[in-house]
């Protein structure tokens, strides 16, 4: 499943399906004792990817699917409250960067005249739409599919579909950055800080300390291969999420907002789940920091 420069997907193939894994996770916290958002679109969009052909996880996963649920229960929350607290600034555009099946346009209190976009890859916007279609549901606020591959010239995309540079925005990258080759991400920053008013403010879920760990796939890569042997699983060809990462050198986001006058602050998965009661474990929670930037009236380069 070698991944290409101008790669596309459909939402069952490839990337496209990571955004049903998510979806899947996020379907399973309504089951939650004290569930950290409701969103039950997820579950339709796992639905309608069933009767597609898409497969969910097998229970001979189930030990990763406890952690990763709830990994993706505390991660969907913070991205939920960075454009809760964005609205009660007084940000109404927000750009949500690989989208997938985030609900968010259909679920959250958006403030009245707010516009909220949303970018990925035609084929899963295409499925979005179609799912929420068919089940007559309507967004919560203005909102505007942007169908563009973000390798490409998506901000001409973007300000094509009404995005307007002039207004502070609440930007959002979620699940996105290990699919990117590293020029490809240091390119989308570039563009995000040159599309940003002041008042402007980021989210991104981005690399922590022993992300690539190469000992830590290797533990991955045999722990599925136990699992599925002794699943009797050995012809199951689910995918390896970590084929699809491009593993390379990252720019540190956390230093670069900083250096650009943007004010940061972060907080690793692990941190994160503890404070929403939600235990991590060493080996399965992936190693991601939440990054916020937001470039104040004072910066220098404003
Ligand atoms: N942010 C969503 C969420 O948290 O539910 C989806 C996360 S999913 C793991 C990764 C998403 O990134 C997929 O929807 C995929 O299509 C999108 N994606 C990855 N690379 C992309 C690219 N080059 N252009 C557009 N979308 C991309």
């Amino acid at each position: 499943m070698a991944r290409t420069d101008d790669d596309s997907w459909d939402i069952t193939e490839s990337v496209g399906a990571t955004a049903l894994g998510v979806a899947w996770a996020r379907s399973q916290e309504a089951s939650s004792q004290c569930p950290l958002f409701t969103d039950p679109f997820a579950k339709m969009f796992v639905d309608a990817a069933v009767v597609r052909g898409w497969q969910p996880p097998p229970p001979y996963m189930a030990e990763q699917i406890r952690s990763i649920s709830g990994y993706a229960a505390a991660r969907t929350k913070w991205f939920d409250e960075f454009f809760i607290a964005a609205g009660a600034g007084g940000i109404d555009q927000a750009v949500v960067l690989a989208a997938g099946l985030d609900a968010r346009p259909w679920r959250l209190p958006w403030n009245s005249g707010t516009t909220v976009y949303e970018i990925d890859q035609p084929g899963v916007l295409e499925f979005k739409a179609e799912t929420l279609r068919a089940n007559d549901i309507k967004p919560a606020t203005n909102y505007v599919a942007v169908p563009v591959d973000l390798r490409q010239d998506w901000p001409k995309a973007l300000q094509q579909a009404g995005f307007d540079p002039s207004e502070p925005t609440a930007w959002a990258a979620e699940g996105l950055l290990p699919y990117l080759p590293a020029d490809a991400q240091d390119l989308l920053f570039e563009r995000i800080a040159n599309l940003s008013a002041t008042g402007s403010r980021v989210a991104v879920e981005t690399f922590g300390e022993g992300f690539f760990d190469e000992e830590l796939f290797a533990r991955h890569r045999e722990e599925m291969r136990r699992l599925r042997e002794e699943a009797g699983a050995t012809n199951d060809d689910a995918p390896d999420v970590m084929d699809l990462w491009y593993v390379e050198e990252r720019t540190d986001l956390s230093e670069w907002f900083t250096d650009r006058g943007w004010q940061v602050s972060g907080v690793g998965a692990g941190e994160l789940m503890k404070r929403y009661n939600r235990e991590a474990d060493e080996d399965h929670t992936p190693r991601v920091v939440y990054l916020e930037a937001t470039l104040t009236a004072h910066s220098p380069d404003s």
